[in-house]
């Protein structure tokens, strides 16, 4: 077992680490916070409720008061549901952009939401462009919202957010953001990227346990969507009204997954916010990216697609590669890596995120060093189909 690293408050000792997306490595600390039970309606406890709400609002740049957070129970999922059944009015129609798993899955809820929708499908990784987004409005001035995911977390890709929330604005139409895998490591200032809603959840950046996501609204858009919802448990008007009211959840609150949460937002504040958070992740990237490539792997994105959250490479071509025991070899040294989901190209993808450093991200590219020469893989280097899909992005 690879012995945890020095700077972070490692995970406890034994553990692997989780090369993935959320749930993710999180802290000692953070697991220790669930070791006690607390009363929903309890004073002590809707204070965090409160502490929590504001943490995170201070992420988001808003210093005029204009947004508002309302915590949701359930996972990313429930939250990016209640957010289009709550912001996305019954006679709406949105253009929603999808390059992934997450972009599709966007598309599906309105189908179950009933919401009239109309797909820029870009396939596995190709990110849509402000021009498309433009033409596409034009062509369907039906069109009343865009949603697009921030980073695509099926390829890791890193979307154009601002140049998509100018062309969406400029159309005098509204965005929403699945900002799951990227809220509070990527910048995603208010006054930067205008949006109405935008959705996250616990056990992403934040580095908490899974259990509750957030929907982080302007008010004004809050207040107009009393009523709207189709669900009674995913009205986040509702949610907000009565936390605003009571200073309680509406529902039992997944009470241990928040007090972890709030003691994995002390530590994003103590690192130094989403500057400070977002740094790390680069810096895993950068180690874990270089250190593949010396082995031969190569990325499925080029370099200015690549986001600080999640990477994707290529399988090598080599016969003697198998994905399940490449996989199986590095758990055993310590390390959950993640299949991959293009469709076109075997992949699999390693997370940046959670509770690791550049020391942690050496030691896996030394793992899988080690794997492959066990599986008598002699070099990593893919087939050559991947490099003529990479070779479709823009420098
Ligand atoms: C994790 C994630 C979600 C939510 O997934 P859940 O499994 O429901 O938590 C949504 N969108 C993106 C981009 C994600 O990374």
């Amino acid at each position: 077992m690879t012995a945890p690293s020095t700077k972070l408050d490692a995970p406890l000792l034994g553990e692997p680490y989780l090369l993935t997306p959320g749930p993710l490595t999180t802290s000692a600390k953070v697991k220790q916070a669930m070791l006690r039970d607390w009363g929903s309606w309890d004073g002590e406890f809707r204070a965090l409720t409160a502490e929590m709400r504001s943490s995170l609002l201070e992420l988001t740049g808003d210093t005029k008061g204009e947004l508002d957070c309302v915590p949701m129970q359930g996972s990313g999922s429930f939250s990016v549901e209640a957010m289009l059944g709550t912001f996305i009015p019954r006679d709406g129609k949105v253009l929603v952009l999808s390059n992934g798993a997450y972009g599709l899955r966007i598309a599906q809820t309105l189908v179950y939401l009933n919401r009239e929708h109309t797909v820029i499908n870009k396939g596995d990784y190709m990110p849509a462009r402000a021009d498309e987004v433009t033409a596409a409005i034009k062509a369907d001035p039906a069109i009343t919202h865009v949603v697009v995911v921030h980073c695509e977390t099926s390829s890791g890709i890193l979307n154009p957010v601002k140049e998509i929330s100018d062309a969406v604005y400029a159309a005098g139409r509204k965005l929403l953001v699945d900002s799951m895998s990227a809220f509070g490591a990527v910048p995603l200032d208010i006054n930067d990227v205008r949006y109405e809603a935008m959705v996250s959840s616990a056990n992403k950046c934040i580095e908490g346990v899974p259990g509750f996501g957030f929907i982080i609204a302007r008010k004004d858009e809050l207040e107009a969507a009393k009523g709207r919802s189709h669900s009674l448990s995913l009205d986040v008007h509702a949610q907000w009204a009565h936390m605003n009211k009571t200073g309680q959840w509406r529902f039992t609150p997944p009470t241990h997954v928040m007090v972890a949460f709030i003691e994995a937002l002390r530590a994003h504040k103590a690192e130094g916010g989403v500057a400070g958070r977002g740094a790390r992740y680069t810096k895993n990237r950068d180690t874990v990216v270089e250190g593949m490539r010396e082995l031969g792997f190569e990325t499925l994105l080029k370099n200015r697609w690549l986001s600080p959250i999640i990477v994707t490479f290529f399988c090598p071509a080599h016969p003697a590669f198998d994905f399940d025991t490449f996989y199986d070899l590095l758990k055993s040294k310590g390390f959950i890596i993640y299949p991959g989901k293009l469709t076109v190209v075997d992949s699999f993808r390693i997370g940046c995120i959670g509770q690791m450093d550049e020391h942690v991200m050496r030691k896996v590219v030394a793992a899988a060093k080690e794997v492959l020469s066990e599986m008598g893989v002699d070099t990593a280097v893919p087939p050559k189909i991947a490099l003529i899909e990479r070779a479709k992005l823009a420098d």
